[in-house]
């Protein structure tokens, strides 16, 4: 007998192909867990991904490749709803009505309009001006109870509580759920410079299906704890991300031992990080022969996308029909 689920619950993530370490800890690994009690929506939002991206070359394979980690990760497409967010164009039209009741000048303040408008003063386009609104539209179309949020992203869904606030009392309805928060504790995965959040555009990112090889080679390259210059100098694991991802992925054993003999300087780091390699690719075989298997068979992963927008735009086309009419505009008919 299936479980009964405690609610809906959606996420976003941008088409950014292969994923690495840092996605996997930051967010997929939540995903997945997320599936055992609620019922999930995931996006793949190659719409936002238009607001920043300078060429569009890659983005099919990139959302490609990245429903292909998802599924080989864990995301459950029987029971959990995975899409690609232009496939179902309602949400450009609900942005748009969300549009009429948001300020301008509430956009132009928040701290991610003016932080992108820094990083790309070039091309501050009406797009990523709105996009809240859209992210807004993205969360209410689908009915969602729950958005999975750090508390980096809090003041993003306060946005979007208040524009359907905004939109419930404009329009005289309830159309429209608030969607609640759900805290998330999403850790700082560093990249293997030890310094900066792991990101593919920094190059400090380990690739999930990359070969065993190529893992090892990554791991063997990670910052230590700086401190610690020969290997008869006793390390302070407290300081060191190898450390922080034998955590995550080495026995408890393991763990207490390197605490103990990094201190002690009885463990080397290169040893200790050949252990950590070892341990890595150990965790990541069973999804990379997975990830091989549904990669001979590209035409099954973009049939899963298709069944989930299938599924999606039935939510997305009653929740239309209703925000329709409570905007005072006429129902389309057929459908
Ligand atoms: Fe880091 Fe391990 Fe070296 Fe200690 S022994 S500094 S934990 S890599």
């Amino acid at each position: 007998m299936t479980k009964p689920k405690k609610g809906r619950v959606f996420s976003a993530a941008r088409p950014t192909g292969r994923q690495h370490l840092g996605n996997y800890l930051g967010a997929i690994q939540n995903y997945i867990a997320l599936q055992e009690n609620y019922e999930c929506v995931y996006c793949i939002a190659d719409v936002h991904a238009l607001t920043t991206v300078e060429s569009t070359e890659n983005l099919r394979q990139n959302t490609y490749e990245m429903a292909l980690d998802w599924l080989a990760l864990g995301i459950r497409p029987a029971e959990t709803i995975l899409f690609v967010q232009s496939q179902v164009p309602e949400v450009m039209e609900l942005h748009t009505y969300l549009s009429m009741v948001t300020p301008l000048g509430k956009l132009t303040d928040l701290p991610t309009f003016k932080e992108k408008a820094r990083q790309q003063p070039y091309n501050i386009n009406y797009g990523l001006v709105g996009y809240p609104v859209l992210m807004t539209a993205d969360i209410v179309l689908y009915k969602t109870d729950l958005v999975p949020v750090g508390v980096d992203q809090q003041p993003h869904l306060e946005f979007a509580r208040e524009t359907v606030r905004s939109f419930n009392y404009r329009y005289n309805s309830n159309v429209l759920i608030e969607p609640q928060m759900k805290a998330t504790e999403v850790p700082k995965v560093l990249g293997i410079d030890g310094q900066q959040k792991m990101s593919k555009s920094l190059d400090n990112h380990i690739e999930l299906a990359a070969s065993p090889e190529e893992t090892t080679q990554r791991v063997m390259q990670m910052v230590t704890d700086p401190a610690r210059i020969r290997r008869t100098d006793p390390g302070n694991p407290d300081v060191c991300n190898v450390f922080s991802f034998h955590k995550v992925f080495s026995s408890p054993a393991e763990v207490s031992m390197i605490d103990v003999e990094c201190r002690r300087a009885g463990i080397g780091c290169v040893d200790c990080k050949k252990m950590l390699a070892h341990n890595l690719n150990l965790h990541l075989a069973p999804y990379r022969e997975q990830r091989a298997r549904l990669d001979q068979e590209p035409d099954q992963v973009w049939e899963v996308l298709e069944d989930g927008r299938k599924r999606a735009d039935t939510i997305a086309e009653r929740t239309m029909q209703e925000v329709r009419e409570a905007v005072g505009l006429p129902k389309v008919m057929g459908k």
